[in-house]
């Protein structure tokens, strides 16, 4: 299937469930849509159904789903021990003004897990996570300003969703610009943000030396999903970790999608300890979540057993029990043996996407680690985000491959970054390597076809 034949796949259709149920949606949500991210234009394909590594959409396309809803789910759709676990507690009680035991659980698991997590507070996603990490911090050390990476995202709460963008022409001293998420965020927030350059270390030198008497906190991905999953430098971490430390600073890792590499997220596998972690997605088996954890020191600031804790903070569904029992099946069931066969696929499929470009003649790279992978296109490998965005024509033809790959059956971001789960087998990793390897070898024909006509 070529570039050209995208039209032909059913939910496109005007007739198609989807668009009258996208007509449905125009008159009751704005444009329809009640997430930004699965927006798509003129409208999306509704899913009916997924299990295991599929999902259907309403029109009755089956497609390998490599997104998992943006990397929560790590066994696929409908894991059948999930299952069993949200049926029977729902039969219990699905929510209580009372804590479960389940919360309890779900905590220790995970204090098991990230050796810098000695104890956690759970919210409802992870934009709260990281919500309340920065409030921790600010109530930790007193200070108002926070540092993140240009590009990053780490959920919509104002002062993390800074800079998630590029300003448009940065800063006159070529500084990243801390540009809003959302019109009319007020000066109060922007003022309060530095904007840093990814694994750019004289840059972080910088900011820190000029502003590290008010910041709380730098906050980082270290393998940033919305930056094409490239890789933080193992030397740029361990700067990071030292000024901070030297500081006073507290440096909190969102693990919220890399949790899902390693049982230690990616700072197990930098050997970094960070004060504060947020995690989310994997950790609640496909129900809404989100947590904080860290340093007992740090966590302290929720502590509300003297009666007025520094960060009080409430949330009607934090730690519900149908999130928690979903939680612990599914990470009961994430061991080493699972962790490794998701690596063996991963390594597998980026290698397989390494050759199929190669042999479609398109200087790009593999990026991602474990159940995680990205491709990027360029000849170096971008070190930061305004490198990994390229030129317009790199982001049209990214358009046009997800586009395609959609149409051929399997599922990505539209970034073309994606993830693994365990119900995946060898054959849909193949089938992956196959459909890219295709769709880049028709882009490369059309193009050569138009090089010759003009
Ligand atoms: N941090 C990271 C790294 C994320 O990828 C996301 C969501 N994709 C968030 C935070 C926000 O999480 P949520 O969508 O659950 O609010």
């Amino acid at each position: 299937m070529s570039v050209a034949d995208t039209a032909l796949i059913a939910y496109t259709n005007p007739q198609s469930e989807s668009a009258r149920t996208h007509q449905r949606a125009v008159r009751v949500m704005p444009g329809g849509n009640t997430r930004t991210t699965v927006y798509r234009h003129p409208w999306p394909p509704y899913a009916a159904r997924g299990q295991g590594a599929v999902i259907v959409d309403v029109e009755g396309q089956e497609r390998i789903d490599f997104l998992n809803n943006y990397t929560s789910l790590i066994h696929g759709h409908a894991d059948p021990d999930v299952v069993a676990a949200v049926i029977a507690q729902m039969a219990l009680g699905s929510s209580f003004g009372m804590p479960t035991e389940h919360e309890v659980d779900l905590a220790a698991l995970l204090v098991e897990s990230v050796p810098a997590v000695e104890q956690v507070r759970f919210t409802n996603s992870g934009t709260e996570a990281v919500m309340v990490a920065i409030q921790a911090a600010r109530a930790f050390t007193g200070r108002p300003l926070i540092a993140k990476f240009e590009g990053a995202y780490h959920g919509f709460y104002d002062f993390a969703a800074v800079g998630t963008g590029i300003g448009k022409n940065g800063s006159p001293d070529g500084r990243p610009t801390p540009m809003v998420h959302s019109h009319g965020t007020p000066h109060g927030v922007t003022e309060n943000v530095v904007i840093l350059r990814y694994n750019d270390l004289i840059g972080l030198e910088q900011e820190i030396a000029e502003h590290k008497d008010d910041l709380a906190a730098v906050l980082i991905d270290l393998m940033p999903w919305r930056m094409g999953l490239i890789a933080a430098e193992a030397p740029f971490v361990r700067a990071l970790r030292e000024l901070t430390t030297t500081h006073g600073i507290l440096l909190i890792a969102d693990e919220i999608i890399t949790l899902r590499v390693a049982p230690g997220g990616m700072q197990g596998r930098h050997g970094v300890r960070p004060d504060l972690t947020t995690m989310g997605k994997v950790i609640g088996g496909g129900f809404p979540v989100g947590a904080v954890g860290g340093r007992a020191e740090v966590m302290a600031v929720f502590d509300p057993s003297d009666g007025s804790p520094k960060v009080p903070h409430g949330g009607t569904f934090n730690a519900n029990p149908i999130t928690m029992v979903a939680g612990l099946a599914t990470m009961r069931k994430l061991t080493p043996e699972a962790y490794g066969r998701l690596d063996t696929l991963g390594d597998a499929l980026r290698r397989g996407l390494t050759e199929a470009m190669a042999k479609a003649g398109f200087p790009g790279h593999v990026t991602g680690a474990g159940s995680l992978f990205g491709i990027g296109f360029g000849e170096a490998p971008p070190r930061d985000f305004r490198a990994w965005l390229g030129t317009d024509r790199v982001r049209t033809m990214r358009a046009q491959i997800y586009e395609v790959l959609l149409a051929r059956g399997v599922v990505v971001a539209p970034h073309l970054v994606g993830c693994l789960s365990t119900a995946m087998t060898r054959a849909d990793v193949n089938a992956l390597v196959e459909d890219v390897g295709a769709v880049l070898t028709s882009i490369a024909s059309e193009r050569s076809a138009d090089s010759v006509a003009s």
